[in-house]
């Protein structure tokens, strides 16, 4: 999609703006191909078209792959350009891609799962250049198992060390609405009781994400998600502009 349609798109939704949120995921497992963008191209174009959209506001992000091995490469590259959010998400762990058969190899979910947490948690230990943790349960996306879903009740203590750090750093939890969707047969569902016991814990910003990579996809099922954000007790989503939180209220 290009920018402007995606722009064109997400004001048809009914939302007030877009982040665009390009991949940099470097030291790709064999056999995968590095995802990498030029921001300078980004925000160039992002320059020439938000005058032409109003009010409707376009802020430049980036997801950034973590993985311990390459946080000083990364940080490195954001140092050159300046983003509104930062997203650090998990896409490759142990020099593996769960999005293949490999990693879930000799593993139940159990420990599948567990091991993705805690990869996010040593990698936000070390690595504090980021605003939004990304979908934390990306892993059950495409996990062969017949448990579908990360449940805070099996994972309590990484998942209480994750919000320890968010919180004292006023980082947000991604709830990223692709997680949900129904195209693999099962698809995982959210535990409100992650979101309940985030805030429970001081967390304060939670961040609402279609992660679209296509016009369709926009805004989907944004109306459910902020309910059920809602219920958990968050009155309000966050998206980060020049870094700093932005609240709106729910
Ligand atoms: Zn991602």
């Amino acid at each position: 999609m290009t920018m402007i349609s995606a722009a064109q798109t997400a004001i048809k939704q009914g939302l007030g703006g877009i982040i665009f949120t390009d991949h940099y995921d470097v030291d790709p497992p064999k056999g995968i191909v590095a995802f990498d963008f030029d921001p300078a191209e980004q925000q160039r174009e992002i320059e020439n078209i938000k005058y032409s959209f109003g009010n409707f506001e376009i802020l430049k992000g980036i997801e950034v792959g973590i993985q311990l091995k390459s946080l000083a490469k990364i940080n490195r590259f954001l140092d050159r350009f300046s983003f509104d959010t930062i997203i650090a998400s998990a896409h490759f762990v142990e020099g593996m891609d769960p999005y293949f058969g490999d990693y879930y190899k000799n593993r139940d979910w159990r420990e599948a799962y567990g091991f993705y947490l805690k990869s996010i948690y040593d990698c936000i230990v070390q690595f504090d250049n980021f605003d939004v943790i990304g979908h934390f349960d990306y892993i059950a996306r495409y996990a062969p198992y017949n448990v579908r879903s990360i449940k805070y009740a099996d994972f309590p203590e990484i998942f209480e060390s994750i919000f320890r750090l968010l919180k004292e750093r006023g980082k947000a939890l991604e709830i990223n609405t692709n997680t949900y969707r129904d195209k693999y047969g099962k698809a995982p569902e959210l535990d409100i009781e992650i979101l309940k016991r985030f805030k429970k814990s001081g967390g304060e910003f939670v961040s609402l994400s279609s992660d679209a990579h296509e016009t369709g996809r926009i805004g989907e099922n944004f109306g459910k998600y902020t309910a059920i954000i809602k219920e958990a007790g968050f009155d309000h989503v966050t998206h980060y502009k020049e870094r700093k939180p932005v609240l709106t209220k729910i």
